[in-house]
C-alpha cells in the first residue's frame, strides 16, 4: 500500500508557512513504514530538532482505479480517520532551500500515525463538511473543517490517479488546517473526528 499525502490543500495553513496558494494539489508520498497504528507511541528522531504535528483527515481507499473521473471519486472510499504528517520541518527548510524533494523530512519512520477509522456513512454528513481537531497534551491547538480544502477528496483522488493507480488500502492524507507546532518526547496527541477520539499517540 502506499501513503498519498497533499500539502498547503489549507490556505491559512500555506500562509503560516509563507507558501503561495497552489493552482494544483501538491502531492508527495510516505512509505508503509511511516504509520504508526492508534495508540502506539512515535519515536521522536535523532535527525530532526524540530519535529511539527500536521492533523489530516484520511481517506482509505476501498477500490482499485485509475483515472478516475471526479464525479465517480465518491464510490473509491467509504471509511475516513485522522492522521498526523509528522513533519520534520527544520530538514524539510533545508531541503525546499536547495529545492529538493521533502521525503525525508516527511516519510520517516513512524511520520505518520493514523487513528481509527470510522464509516463515513455513519456520520451523515457530506465529506466536505467534516470537523476535526487535535489536542496537544490536553490543549486543543488545530481544529478545521473540511469544507476549508482547496482541493476536495474527489478531486484529490481524480489529480492522483492520472498518476498512480489507487489499490485498495491505500490512504491519503489530505493536509492541514493552521495552527500546526512543534512536538517533544512526553506529549500527548489525541485527535478528534466530529465528536468521536480517533487517534491517540504518545511522543517518546
Ligand atoms: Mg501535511
Amino acid at each position: 500500500m502506499k501513503i498519498i499525502c497533499v500539502g498547503r490543500n489549507y490556505e491559512a495553513h500555506a500562509k503560516e508557512l509563507n507558501n503561495k496558494v497552489e493552482v494544483s494539489p501538491v502531492i508527495f508520498l510516505k512509505p508503509e513504514t511511516a504509520l504508526i497504528p492508534n495508540k502506539q507511541p512515535f519515536f521522536y528522531p535523532s535527525f530532526s530538532q524540530d519535529v511539527h504535528f500536521e492533523t489530516e483527515l484520511v481517506v482509505k481507499i476501498c477500490k482499485l482505479g485509475k483515472h478516475i473521473e471526479e464525479k465517480f471519486a465518491h464510490r473509491y472510499y467509504k471509511e475516513i480517520s485522522v492522521g498526523i504528517d509528522f513533519t520534520a520541518r527544520d530538514v524539510q527548510s533545508t531541503l525546499k532551500a536547495k529545492g529538493l524533494p521533502w521525503e525525508l523530512a516527511k516519510g520517516f519512520d513512524g511520520s505518520a500515525p493514523l487513528g481509527k477509522f470510522i464509516e463515513l456513512s455513519s456520520l451523515n454528513k457530506p465529506i466536505q463538511d467534516l470537523n476535526f481537531r487535535m489536542k496537544l497534551n490536553g490543549v486543543e491547538k488545530q481544529e478545521g473543517n473540511t469544507s476549508q480544502m482547496i482541493f476536495s477528496v474527489n478531486q484529490i483522488i481524480a489529480f492522483v490517479s492520472t498518476y498512480f493507480t489507487l489499490k485498495i488500502g491505500d490512504l491519503i492524507f489530505t493536509g492541514t488546517p493552521a495552527g500546526v507546532g512543534p512536538v517533544q518526547p512526553g506529549d500527548h496527541l489525541e485527535a478528534w473526528l466530529e465528536d468521536e477520539k480517533l487517534l491517540s499517540v504518545k511522543v517518546k
